[in-house]
């Protein structure tokens, strides 16, 4: 795209001061700092511009409107800077998962995580790996190509088959990380659930500290699930109110139930919420899963009945006065640290990831499993191995997975 070059192109990555005009009519629509970069060296690879504006909408309007009119200028589309960066191979796949985890991420751990990622933690050792595997090919080749040749060393194929044991170890090693990654991306989902009435909408807006779920004195008037996203400690945590969870006639809320359960039962942690005086009517559900008791109601309690207290994983709040409440929530940041334990190595945060390493690791064992003497057999399975790696990165077989990946972007950068 070329633009009508002004009198005075500012210097290459200097900001300059420079008055903007409409075209044509000359009216001035705002002074504005003008950045020229030249390519290749952009986030896209491409020529760029930059105008900072004052920040009014209209000012915003006006320039962009100005910039319409000129011949084969329009908009970015969703994701298309990057796009064009992946296109033109400033960043690889895996950097720009990075990138859109990054615009999303809600927490701390989540934003260290997606950097990782954006700055090519995954990309750099998958790309690491592809070398090796090219060179270990490499060596099988040599002796398929010049098998008659005196010169060429017997052996090429032991230590080529040395690298793909060494490669697949490591990325064994990469792929037993209890999911830690995808989950860190997702958040610990903590559902809160009981029976009706015994406070759960309300202890959800204590802990959202928000009036986010609906609040009322008669039983089951919440009729989804309410979903409050949390930040504890910098690790994300979803919570999920059931409170409307009930049968009912309808088929649309049968659905709704249906889903509501299914959500819930899929929770990591289920906060089980009685009134403290009503204890024990609980109906055995997620008996086997992680489950936290919390009786609620406390308030209630005559002074003298001193609440009793049972060993780990029970809590005595008040939804209403808020006692017991920054215990609970110590209590759900503490059981996030331990779950996430996010380490600087975890490589692999999205199951696209997983299934690119596994497809390479069952190549290399394929490889490391044929027959000794059957070199085309084994150059063929380190190829798909080194196919998968390339997949990982987005260098090949890409195009049914992109527009899902930039879909993912809102933004028009
Ligand atoms: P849910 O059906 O389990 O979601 O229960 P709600 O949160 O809607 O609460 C049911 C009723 O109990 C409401 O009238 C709340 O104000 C009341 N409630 C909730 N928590 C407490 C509490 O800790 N103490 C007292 N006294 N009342 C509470």
């Amino acid at each position: 795209m070329r633009l009508p070059r002004p009198p005075t192109l500012p210097e290459p990555r200097r900001a300059a001061l420079r008055r903007l005009r409409k075209p044509g009519t000359q009216d001035v629509l705002d002074d504005a700092l003008v950045l020229w970069l030249p390519g290749p060296n952009t986030e896209t690879g491409e020529d760029m511009a930059e105008l900072h504006l004052h920040g009014g909408r209209a000012v915003v309007a006006a320039v962009l409107d100005a910039l319409g009119k000129l011949p084969g200028l329009r908009p970015a589309e969703a994701g298309e800077f990057t796009r064009r960066a992946f296109e033109n191979g400033r960043l690889d796949l895996t950097a720009v998962e990075g990138l859109a985890d990054l615009v999303f991420a809600e927490t701390e751990a989540q934003r260290a995580q997606a950097m990782r990622q954006y700055r090519g933690l995954l990309g750099e050792r998958a790309e690491s790996w592809r070398q090796r595997l090219i060179g270990a090919l490499a060596l099988i080749e040599a002796r398929i190509d010049f098998s008659d040749e005196a010169d060429v060393p017997e052996d090429l194929i032991g230590p080529a088959l040395r690298a793909a044991r060494e490669l697949l170890e490591e990325i064994e090693q990469t792929l037993r990380d209890a999911h830690r990654g995808e989950r860190l991306r997702e958040g610990l989902v903590v559902a809160i659930a009981g029976p009706p009435n015994a406070g759960k909408s309300s202890l959800l807006n204590r802990l959202a500290r928000r009036e986010a779920a609906i609040v009322s004195p008669y039983a089951g008037t919440t009729r989804d699930v309410i979903e409050v996203h949390l930040d504890l400690g910098g690790y994300p945590v979803t919570l999920l109110d059931t409170a409307g969870v009930r049968e009912s006639d309808d088929p649309v809320e049968q659905e709704g139930v249906r889903r509501a359960r299914a959500r819930a039962e899929a929770a990591d942690l289920v906060l089980w919420v009685e009134e403290a005086g009503k204890v024990g009517v609980s109906d055995g559900r997620n008996e086997s899963k992680n489950r936290w008791i919390v009786h609620n109601k406390i308030d209630l309690l005559h002074p003298s009945t001193t609440p009793v207290v049972e060993s780990g994983g029970t809590f005595q709040i008040s939804a209403l006065t808020s006692k017991g409440v920054d215990g609970l929530v110590a209590a759900l940041a503490s059981y996030a640290a331990d779950y996430f334990q996010i380490g600087e190595s975890i490589l692999v945060t999205r199951q696209r990831h997983r299934k690119a390493l596994h497809e390479t690791a069952d190549a290399l064992n394929r490889a490391l499993a044929a027959p000794a003497d059957q070199e085309e057999l084994v150059a063929e399975e380190l190829r798909l191995a080194a196919r998968a790696l390339g997949r990982l990165m987005g260098r090949v077989d890409v195009e049914d997975i992109l527009d899902v990946i930039f879909r993912d972007f809102c933004i028009g950068k």
